[in-house]
């Protein structure tokens, strides 16, 4: 069997289209032009990267864009002020503290701070709380992006066996809530599971997000199984000349690819979906922010 590629780059462009058509609607018909806020502390080079296509991507789409790019050595108390002040302007719908923050700051107080209204990335506690008893909440946009694929590819997820490989609480837990609330049976594996092999092998779905280069080989598959890989990776690609990297994900790509039913490639997959769904959770938060009714399809 060769499985069916799950393209993530088109899905993505499409969930963009939807996003820019409502855009369009809030502008034309409300007035309203839905804005992201981006806080990036320090100079991370691949945060500055994600910084940046977040903010092209969120004009392409018609939305206001505001970066406030502070100094690495920002302090607590300046960096909660900043937030502060955009929880209080009305022309940000969506606020994202860029991850991982300077060592000196509370990632957890400084998330918790954030309006859970306006915290488009769906980590404020409030936000998973809500997730975690089934209410309407603001979902973390990778996982949000995965069950839309999957939703996609089955219609239904109810009753299917689901393995979600790590339990961070960007990717893993939230899936796997997300997976729940869709009434699949869910099992979380991690660093300690016994016998992931085994484990793996009963799942109709199994969404990977450890961490490590390919470790999903295909003869941990169960036939048809559908295999969302989250994970990216840079390793060394020698095959492309002296000192040249290339991307994989957490599951062996050429091996499952016989074996799955469906399968999402690295790249292509899930990363394109997970900023899409952060506009998407924008242009949400900024609906329920003006009372409107959601856009259809981009919500959990
Ligand atoms: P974390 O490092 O926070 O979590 C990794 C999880 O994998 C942990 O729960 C860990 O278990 C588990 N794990 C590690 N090694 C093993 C192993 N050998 N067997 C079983 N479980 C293992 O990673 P993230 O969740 O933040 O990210 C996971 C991957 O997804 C990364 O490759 C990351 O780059 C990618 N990612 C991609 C995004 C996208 O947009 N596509 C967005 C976010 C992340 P334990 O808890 O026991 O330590």
């Amino acid at each position: 069997m060769t499985a069916t590629l799950i393209d993530g780059k088109a899905f993505a462009a499409k969930v963009r289209a939807q996003v820019a058509a409502h855009v369009t609607t809030l502008k034309d018909k409300h007035g309203i032009t839905p804005g992201l806020a981006v806080v990036l502390v320090g100079e991370d080079p691949a945060s500055q990267v994600y910084v940046r296509s977040k903010g092209r991507m969120t004009v392409e789409v018609g939305m206001n864009s505001y970066e406030h790019k502070l100094d690495a050595d920002t302090s607590e108390a300046d960096l909660l002020a900043v937030v502060e002040k955009l929880n209080n302007d009305p022309d940000v719908h969506g606020i994202l503290v860029q991850l991982p923050l300077p060592k000196h700051l509370d990632s957890d107080l400084v998330i918790n701070s954030i309006d859970p209204a306006k915290d488009v990335d769906g980590f404020h506690i409030s936000n998973v709380g809500l997730l975690g008893t089934g209410q309407k909440s603001m979902v973390p946009c990778t996982p949000l992006g995965s069950l839309m694929m999957l939703r996609d590819h089955h219609g239904s997820l109810s009753g299917l066996n689901a393995v979600v490989l790590g339990r961070s609480n960007i990717v893993g837990k939230p899936m796997a809530q997300l997976l729940l609330n869709e009434s699949c049976t869910v099992t979380i594996a991690h660093s300690r599971t016994r016998d992931l092999a085994d484990v793996v092998r009963r799942a109709d779905i199994v969404v990977a997000a450890v961490g490590r280069p390919q470790m999903v080989p295909g003869d941990w598959i169960k036939p048809g199984a559908t295999v969302i890989d989250v994970g990216i990776n840079r390793i060394d690609a020698p095959e492309n000349g002296p000192g040249k990297t290339r991307l994989v994900g957490d599951v062996d790509f050429d091996s499952c690819v016989e074996v799955a039913g469906a399968i999402t490639p690295v790249p292509g997959g899930v990363g394109p979906m997970t900023i899409a769904c952060l506009l998407a959770n924008t242009v949400t938060a900024c609906c329920r922010a003006n009372g409107l009714d959601e856009p259809e399809g981009l919500t959990a």
